[in-house]
């Protein structure tokens, strides 16, 4: 008997509920996929992305890793990148952060943690790339400026990659969004327009 038995009976009541409610919706999605939104997140298991903007199967492309990096060297970022630009011809790029992330909190700690120290060097370069904006701030207030940097940094990683350059020259249509997400309520904070009425934390 397995142990994650619960989790089939979930998928079980999950997938009847979702039929009941739209008896074509898995014939629809098995027939094809068209997301507009490739969705750049966090792996905590508390920011999932589907779920945070109430969206269906279907509806996102997700790539997510520790602190929603975007590494002109990780060639499963940029291939998820590539095939969502360029194939599925998403209209847009969410690179959502959340405050309280861990991976940013480890890097500006300088904590050894092993394997993921490499990983966590590159918030660390974002860290001393905008070094004279944490300048005097606590731990908190240093934290959460970090990671609303490490988001708009990332966003601009994608900015500075080929496949977002050539999509821009063959005159698509795909726009780069900077979100970070508030575990405390569950609200996202658009970084690229701070006029939005949404923002609120
Ligand atoms: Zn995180």
């Amino acid at each position: 008997m397995s142990d994650l038995n619960y989790l089939l009976e979930n998928n079980l009541r999950w997938s009847e509920r979702t039929k009941q409610a739209d008896p074509e919706f898995f014939k629809r999605l098995a027939a094809q996929q068209k997301p507009e939104i490739l969705w750049i997140g966090c792996s905590d298991s508390r920011v999932p992305a589907n779920q945070i903007i109430d969206l269906l199967p279907g509806d996102v492309f997700v790539h997510r890793n520790v602190a929603n990096l975007v590494v002109h060297t990780d060639f499963n970022c940029l291939s998820v990148m590539q095939f969502a630009i360029e194939v599925l011809k998403v209209k847009h790029v969410i690179v959502c952060g959340h405050y309280g992330c861990g991976g940013v909190d480890a890097a500006i700690a300088g904590a050894e943690l092993g394997l993921i120290d490499n990983w966590l060097e590159n918030i660390r370069n974002v860290a001393s790339k905008y070094a004279d904006q944490l300048v005097g701030l606590d731990d908190h207030a240093k934290s959460a400026k970090m990671c609303e940097l490490n988001v708009i940094e990332q966003a601009q990683n994608v900015r500075r990659t080929g496949i977002y350059k050539d999509a821009i020259k063959r005159g698509q249509d795909v726009t780069i969004h900077s979100w970070i997400y508030s575990l405390k309520n569950g609200r996202i904070t658009d970084l690229g327009n701070p006029d939005s009425p949404y923002n609120k934390r």
